[in-house]
């Protein structure tokens, strides 16, 4: 596996591998790696002769004032040896001024509207600016034919698909579903910032979601009922405090009144001093059984 820090390094590779026929399989990651990292770079593995690129990258400007980004895990040998173990072909690492050149007159963003309004963009004010921007950045870097993104990410999965489509990039885009702890509780690299008490109360986010499918399974279809269910089975732990419990469709995120056609429940959540979010995607089959499902392409 090859590890580079030099974009330069980074294309001649690209290059390389696309004159030999291969498809460039691309996994963006603020690092910290784990399982769900994992099942993406699985997922990017299906691709038929794909070189799959990993990249390692905290991006600064998804973080908002006051957030994690100064504390932010930085596992650099572990996460090699992780990637080294999935078959990965070559990490990218790059250096802060090869994404955010410095000496310019200002920066460029590139801002999905609509998307980005409701869910963890109400609360994360900028978040999917710096997504979308960083993203755009690593594609322009690494020129990948797929990338490869975690529906633990439902929204920012979502944002990423319609500024693909809308600037016309050349990327085909694959989900990975959502990898979980024995318990339930999605995996993320936030989760070792817990306390052993608050790592107790995690699984409540979703045994909240579990406990709201099964109502939709026994009829329940009113999305205030649902919501409701899901914020006071949060709101019955100690330490747990809400961010948002919200019930869309999760094609273009617009409001529902009521469970129809394809749906995210979404949840963010404070615990202690730690951000969880997790989420459910579902429809309701022609008998009335709960079916969750990947919010775009195919399941493998
Ligand atoms: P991050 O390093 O947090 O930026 O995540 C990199 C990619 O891994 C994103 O596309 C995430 O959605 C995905 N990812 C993170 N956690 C999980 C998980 N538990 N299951 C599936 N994908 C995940």
């Amino acid at each position: 596996m090859e590890l580079y820090r030099d974009i330069a390094d980074l294309r001649n590779f690209v290059a390389d591998r696309k004159r030999r026929g291969q498809r460039i399989v691309f996994v963006p990651t603020m690092g910290a790696l784990h399982q769900g990292h994992g099942a993406c770079v699985r997922r990017g593995r299906s691709v038929d002769n794909g070189a799959l690129v990993v990249s390692i990258y905290v991006n600064p400007t998804q973080f908002g004032p006051g957030e994690d980004l100064d504390k932010y895990p930085d596992t650099l040998e572990s996460d090699l040896d992780l990637c080294r173990e999935w078959g990965v072909d070559a990490v990218i690492a790059p250096r802060h001024d090869d994404v955010y050149p410095p000496d310019r007159p200002g920066p460029v963003w590139v801002v999905v509207e609509e998307l980005t309004k409701p869910m963890c963009g109400a609360t994360r004010p900028g978040h999917f600016r710096g997504v979308a921007t960083v993203v755009t950045k690593l594609f322009n870097l690494v020129s990948p034919d797929v990338a490869v993104f975690g529906q633990k990410d439902a929204q920012q999965a979502l944002v990423i698909r319609e500024m693909v489509k809308q600037l016309a990039m050349p990327v085909e885009l694959l989900l990975a579903p959502i990898q979980r702890e024995p318990d339930g509780l999605a995996l993320s690299s936030r989760n070792r910032y817990l306390n052993q008490r608050e790592r107790a109360v995690a699984p409540v986010v979703f045994a909240s979601l579990t406990e709201a499918l099964r109502l939709v399974g026994r009829g329940e279809r009113d999305a205030g009922t649902l919501r409701a269910l899901v914020r006071s089975q949060l709101e019955s732990r100690d330490g747990v405090e809400v961010e948002y419990v919200d019930l869309r469709n999760a094609e273009d995120l617009s409001p529902l009144d009521s469970v129809k056609g394809k749906v995210i429940l979404a949840v963010a959540v404070r615990v202690g001093s730690t951000r969880l979010i997790d989420n459910a995607v579902f429809c309701v089959e022609a008998d009335g059984a709960v079916r969750e499902c990947l919010l775009f392409g195919e399941e493998i």
